[in-house]
Formats: structure tokens, C-alpha cells, sequence
């Protein structure tokens, strides 16, 4: 990153692609995994990191201020990142000390801190805003905040082999591109020793892992694994913390994941993006193990995993669909009984083969499908959170609040998911905690803390 480049200032990021961050870091390994833990970040949020000051829409540099000498060569590396290219924030030790590096580079668009994770990642946000599509990002809007120390979004592979006909990743990203099993469990260690307890599993189809690198063998820990997603599972499942399978499709070779559920080595937690349950709608959708019996797979899944929590999401008033197709989603949605559900309204994507499709469905009558869509899976939400009153449960706690501390148990992903409510003065965020739960609503729970 740091070599000198022809031309200088970059350009404004084009529209259609990924913003593109570029990264210099000086200093300590314990800054590297700092710098790690942003770029994860920002990956995770649809960034991506440019290799050269050039490619960059802005780069971030994470300096070192420990001695005189590094102090200094952290003053160059942002010197030579304005110079070649224009667009700078200063994060890291010498951030401590933002006066100086003001002093000698008025220019520097932000100066954040060592480990201010939040203030540099809302930096990036506030200079190079990320793409928020709900059908073509991985993460919630609301995920654009700053993922604690505590967790972290684990990204396995880049782009899909899959022609959904309302998604256009496979040509914003390309085709599948897995990285090897070596490389995700070697990131996945150094998260782990840099304290996140629980780890978050993403790609576009975490089902299909390593089968663009014809699931290539490595070696990790003196054992073998290959690059195939039930060896990503059992691998992680061995490394102590919680692990959390996300963007999972329902294909028969994912039922070998549920043993390991049910042994804890894995969270009980599926997020599968069933997005309907017509089969026309499927069909028209182009969506991958459309063909599949897909609730007698759900209980399947729940007769080896009782515990296994369920979240999906899906698409109501895609073009074509049908009263009668709807109301075979609302009975499926009975049928299936998902623990948490997202929703969107159908809304079309430049260059989306599903612009092409026949009969869109008026804005009015898509708003009355997801509000009857939303009052169905709430109720559903509702009725399986009260079973959960009277139980004890391990729970992570994400942030404090005055005496309110809020944490979330197995069943919750972060940012997207319900969490339990717990009143107590002595918690601290990554803190784990057993409570009792005593009240829940449609979404969130609330629990005491057992003591002890
Ligand atoms: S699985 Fe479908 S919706 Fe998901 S990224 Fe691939 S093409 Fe898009």
C-alpha cells in the first residue's frame, strides 16, 4: 500500500461498486489485529480493501506513537497517503494525540484513538458511506455500527454462484470465490485471542463453502479439514466460543451441521433466507434449493436439535405474486414456525432480471401484505418467546445502559435479532451471564440475574 503511485488524488467512488477502503498500519501486533478487526468490519459491511493508494476511495491509516521514531514514520506514512491520495483518517496510538498530527497535516479528514473501533468505522461511514440494499447487503442498516469487541463477523467467501432474479451480487461481486479453510480458521484464532467470544459466519451462501475451490484439503491445528462447510463448522466448534451460522440455504447437506448443534459446538441457530414459501414465487424468484421440501427439512432439523432457533427473511409483493400465493407464504409461516423473521417490500434493482417480470404489485397492496405479513410472524415470535419464561439461559452482554444491561442469548444474533433486557449495576459489555427469564414481549426478553 505503501509504494508511490502514478496519478494522485482518487476519484469519487462510482455508484454501482463497493466503496473501497485502503489501509496502511504501523506498530505492534496488538495494532495489526486492531487493524484486522476494522477491515473485518468494514468487509463485513460491503466495503472493500484497495491494495494500492490509487484504487482507494480513502484510506485509513493506523499509526504507532510509542517512540520518537515511530511517531515519525507514522507523521510520513500520512504524508505519503495525502500525497497520493487526498482522502485520509488518522486512527491508532498517535491518534491520542491528534494536535500533532494537525500540526504537521491540517489536511487529515478525522483523527480517532488506539482502539476507538466505533469512532473510526463511523469516520469511513461519515466520508465514504456504505451501500445499504436490503437485497444485495449482508448486514442490516442498523449493522453499520460498530461490532463490540466481543463478537466479530467472520466473511468465508466473496460473490455467489446462484441467479436469484431480484439480486445483482453475482455481478456487482462475481462468482463464488471461498477462501481456504486455513486462512478463515487462522483469522479466526487471532479474533479469538484478541478476546471475541463469539463469531459470526458470513458469505452470500455459507452453504455453498469451498465448493468453487473443489473443497480444497488443509491442514490446521495438525488435523485435516476440508474447505467445505461442515468442516468449517466442526473446526470453529472447537475453538471455545460461540459460533454463529448465517446466509445458510437448505440443501440435505446441511443436516450434518445439526448434530453438532445439538452438542453445543455450534450455536442451535440457523439464519436461512427462505425469502417465500410459494413454490411459483421460488420458482420465479430463481432462488437456490427451491425444489427442496423445505419444512419437512425444518423438522427434520428440529427433531436431531430441539433447541434450533430459526431466522429468515423474506420478500412480500414480488412482481407476479398472487393472492393466493401470498396466503401460501402466511400458511407456511404457520407451518414452519420460525423463531425470527425480517421483511422486505419487493423493490427493483437496476439491471435485476426480475425488472422483466409481469404484473409488479401495487406499493399499496405490498404495504397491506407485509403489514398482515409482520402481525403473523409477531404473533408467532410472541408465542414461542413466552415458552422461554421460567428458563435459564447464558447470555452475552452486547452494552450497559445505566443499570440496564442488554444481552442476548443463543437464540439472538446481534443487530438483527431480540435481546434480554437484565437490571443490574454490575455488568460490562462482553460480560457473560446466567439469568432467569421472567417476562417477554413480541420480540425481546427480560431476565434476572441468577447469582452465584
Ligand atoms: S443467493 Fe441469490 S440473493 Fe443471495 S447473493 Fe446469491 S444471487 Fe443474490
Amino acid at each position: 500500500m505503501r509504494q508511490r503511485q502514478a496519478g494522485t488524488h482518487a476519484s469519487a467512488p462510482a455508484r454501482r461498486r463497493a466503496p473501497r477502503v485502503g489501509f496502511v498500519s504501523l506498530g505492534c501486533p496488538k495494532a495489526l489485529v486492531d487493524s484486522e478487526r476494522i477491515i473485518t468490519q468494514l468487509r463485513a459491511e460491503g466495503y472493500e480493501v484497495a491494495p494500492t493508494y490509487q484504487a482507494a476511495d480513502l484510506v485509513v491509516v493506523n499509526t504507532c506513537g510509542f517512540i520518537e521514531a515511530a511517531i515519525d514514520e507514522s507523521l510520513d506514512a500520512i504524508g505519503e497517503a495525502l500525497e497520493h491520495n487526498g482522502r485520509v483518517i488518522v486512527t491508532g496510538c498517535l491518534g491520542a494525540n491528534p494536535q500533532r498530527i494537525r500540526a504537521r497535516h491540517p489536511r487529515v479528514l478525522e483523527v480517532t484513538g488506539p482502539a476507538a473501533y466505533a469512532a473510526v468505522v463511523g469516520a469511513v461511514h461519515a466520508h465514504l458511506p456504505p451501500r445499504h440494499d436490503p437485497f444485495t447487503e449482508l448486514l442490516p442498516p442498523q449493522g453499520v455500527r460498530l461490532t463490540p469487541r466481543h463478537y466479530a463477523y467472520l466473511k468465508i467467501a466473496e460473490g455467489c454462484n446462484n441467479r436469484c432474479s431480484f439480486c445483482i451480487i453475482p455481478t456487482l461481486r462475481g462468482a463464488l470465490a471461498s477462501r481456504r479453510i486455513d486462512e478463515v480458521l487462522g483469522e479466526a484464532e487471532r479474533l479469538v485471542a484478541a478476546g471475541v467470544k463469539e463469531l459470526l459466519v458470513i458469505s452470500q451462501d455459507t452453504s455453498a463453502y469451498g465448493s468453487d475451490l473443489r473443497y480444497a484439503g488443509a491442514t490446521w491445528r495438525g488435523a485435516h479439514y476440508q474447505t467445505r462447510f461442515i468442516d468449517l463448522a466442526r473446526a470453529l466448534g472447537s475453538l471455545g466460543v460461540w459460533v454463529r451460522l448465517h446466509y445458510v440455504y437448505p440443501y440435505p447437506h446441511v443436516d450434518q451441521v445439526l448434530p453438532l448443534m445439538a452438542e453445543r459446538r455450534v450455536l442451535p441457530y440457523l439464519d436461512v433466507p427462505f425469502q417465500h414459501g410459494s413454490p411459483t414465487v421460488l420458482r420465479r424468484m430463481r432462488r437456490p434449493a427451491r425444489a427442496e421440501d423445505t419444512l419437512a427439512r425444518i423438522r427434520a432439523w428440529r427433531s436431531v436439535c430441539p433447541e434450533l432457533t430459526l431466522r429468515s427473511t423474506f420478500i412480500v409483493g414480488f412482481p407476479g405474486e398472487t393472492e393466493a400465493e401470498f396466503t401460501e407464504l402466511l400458511e407456511w409461516l404457520d407451518a414452519a414456525q420460525l423463531d425470527r423473521v425480517g421483511c422486505f417490500r419487493y423493490s427493483p434493482v437496476e439491471g435485476a432480471a426480475a425488472n422483466a417480470l409481469a404484473d409488479p404489485v401495487p406499493a399499496e397492496l405490498q404495504n397491506e401484505r407485509y403489514e398482515r405479513f409482520m402481525e403473523r410472524a409477531a404473533a408467532i415470535s410472541a408465542r414461542r418467546l413466552a415458552a422461554r419464561v421460567g428458563r435459564r439461559l447464558r447470555v452475552l452482554v452486547d452494552a450497559v445502559e445505566g443499570t440496564s444491561a442488554l444481552a442476548r442469548s443463543e437464540a439472538d444474533a446481534p443487530q438483527i435479532d431480540g435481546v434480554v433486557r437484565i437490571d443490574s449495576a454490575r455488568l460490562c459489555p462482553g460480560d457473560w451471564a446466567d439469568v432467569e427469564i421472567v417476562a417477554a414481549d413480541a420480540y425481546d426478553l427480560t431476565g434476572r440475574l441468577i447469582d452465584g
